[in-house]
């Protein structure tokens, strides 16, 4: 059973299980906006809950910082994964075999979705400890933390969600 999950501004965020759902009612961070049907849980208390269909969150919260919160770690898989093993740099067709920082390890760059593309073996080597500015190259999307499982449910998976399905 899933939960469509609302901002504080009434726009679908996520779908989240029935319990994560609860889990926010009760702890008075999210409202019940439906219920699913006559549904209801029991507590091991034995006090039935009606089972929500759909929850709205208290405060607003920002799609960039709930894909902070579950973006997973930085690995080298993920980053070929992101960069679809495409060197980087606008323009470059071949296939981005190493892995280049941004802000150079020298100058302080760390090991982070924010700081490492991919870039073919040419590039790279070309880069050196240069950063993008001052050779004039850019990228063909900003290096991003990829999206957490959260937001990759799709939303409009019941008909009853339809009034809340967004356009994008
Ligand atoms: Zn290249």
């Amino acid at each position: 059973m899933t939960v469509l999950l609302l901002n504080a501004s009434y726009e679908p965020l996520a779908v989240v299980s029935w319990k994560r759902a609860m889990t926010l009612v009760l702890t008075g961070r999210a409202e019940m906006v439906e219920q699913d049907g006559s549904r209801v849980v029991r507590s091991a208390g034995g006090v039935e809950f009606p089972l929500p269909g759909v929850v709205r969150l208290m405060q607003m919260v920002s799609f960039a910082s709930m894909r902070a919160k579950r973006s997973p770690n930085y690995s080298r898989a993920g980053l070929v994964a992101r960069d679809n093993g495409e060197c980087q740099v606008a323009g470059c067709e071949k296939p981005g075999s190493t892995v280049d920082h941004v802000i150079p390890r020298s100058r302080g760059g760390d090991n982070s979705w924010e700081n490492c593309v991919l870039m073919c073996l040419s590039h790279n080597s070309r880069k050196g400890d240069q950063s993008l500015e001052e050779l004039g190259w850019t990228l063909k999307q900003r290096p991003v933390a990829p999206h957490g499982l959260m937001v990759t449910l799709p939303v409009a998976r019941k008909s009853d969600w339809a009034q809340w399905a967004t356009s994008g």
